[in-house]
């Protein structure tokens, strides 16, 4: 069953889910992004105003660009709104049973040819997909944040996916103008299972007292060439997704050095999510970044 894509709904108006909607609407998509969460919606559609206005100041768009692709992103506070959409992009919190129930409440109001994929960082597809009543027509597709500037997206089949999602799906990324790696569907893909363990590793040599929030991201920076510090960048990422991440390489590949740092559990236990609620390693409330250790 093949179908050609022109409406697209995102389920998560988070950071990605904001980010998802930016690209897909600047490349004319129709777009209908759902939330649980109505102050999501409408901070997402504040944060993507703001990001194309920044790109009409930086000549990447136009007036008229932003204003069309602004009118295309519609706001569903009600899954229902999402049933008509050639493919559904969800990308809600990483965490399993959220995704899976939200797979049990879509897939029953979709068409039965479009669509769904995943913008998970870490979990299988192949799981996933057996959530659904499509596993052919279920695939990862893990975009990098933030969506509009990077210009990676991996690309993940389940054991079930079929060739013809596959090259929808790529023909689709490709329409975003992104770069596609193809990633075979173990924990965490490429790009996480390499840098997220980096993560983990420099929240280890705060733990241990090697040093400090801004030696470790100076040396870092400075030291690897590296444009963010490594807990810059985790708060950039939201310390609740790389808790997750780094649970799923622990369970899903069974090594003791991907065990989570405890001191990123503790920062997750305090809401401390990073950018995102306003700190994390730095304290984002005030007017520059301050360490928090
Ligand atoms: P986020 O916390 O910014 O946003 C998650 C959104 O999902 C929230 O707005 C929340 O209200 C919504 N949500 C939760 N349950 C829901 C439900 N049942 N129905 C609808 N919406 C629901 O998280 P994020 O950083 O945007 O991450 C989203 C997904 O993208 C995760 O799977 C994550 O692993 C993946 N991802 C994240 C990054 C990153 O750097 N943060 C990069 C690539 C992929």
């Amino acid at each position: 069953m093949s179908v050609q894509i022109k409406s697209v709904g995102v389920i998560g108006a988070g950071q990605m889910g904001g980010g998802i909607a930016h690209v897909c609407a600047m490349a004319g998509y129709d777009v209908h992004v759902h939330d649980v969460s109505p102050d999501s919606l409408q901070t997402m559609q504040a944060n993507i105003s703001g990001n194309l206005a920044r790109q009409v100041s930086s000549g990447k768009a136009t007036d008229a660009e932003r204003d069309a692709a602004l009118s295309r992103i519609h706001l569903a506070t009600e899954m229902s709104d999402l049933a008509g959409m050639d493919m559904v992009i969800e990308a809600a919190t990483e965490d399993e049973t959220v995704k899976r129930k939200i797979y049990q409440q879509l897939c029953p109001i979709l068409n039965p040819e479009a669509i769904l994929a995943t913008n998970t960082s870490s979990l299988s597809i192949t799981r996933l997909a057996a959530a659904t009543d499509r596993a052919e027509r279920f695939i990862g597709i893990h975009f990098m944040n933030p969506v509009p500037v990077m210009k990676l997206v991996e690309l993940v089949r389940g054991i079930a996916t079929e060739e013809e999602t596959f090259k929808t799906s790529r023909d689709f990324i490709d329409s975003l103008d992104k770069t596609i790696t193809v990633a075979e569907d173990f924990p965490a893909f490429i790009v996480n299972r390499i840098l997220l363990p980096m993560i983990n590793e420099a929240i280890y040599t705060l733990y241990e007292g090697v040093g400090s929030v801004e030696a470790i991201d100076t040396a870092m920076k400075l030291g690897a060439n590296h444009p963010m510090g490594p807990l810059q960048l985790a708060d950039f990422i939201g310390l609740d997704t790389c808790l997750s991440i780094m649970q799923v390489l622990y369970d899903g590949l069974a090594d003791s050095k991907y065990r989570p740092c405890p001191l990123l559990v503790k920062y997750v236990e305090a809401g401390w999510l990073g950018r995102k609620s306003g700190r994390g390693f730095y304290d984002y409330r005030g007017e520059t970044p301050v360490p928090t250790r």
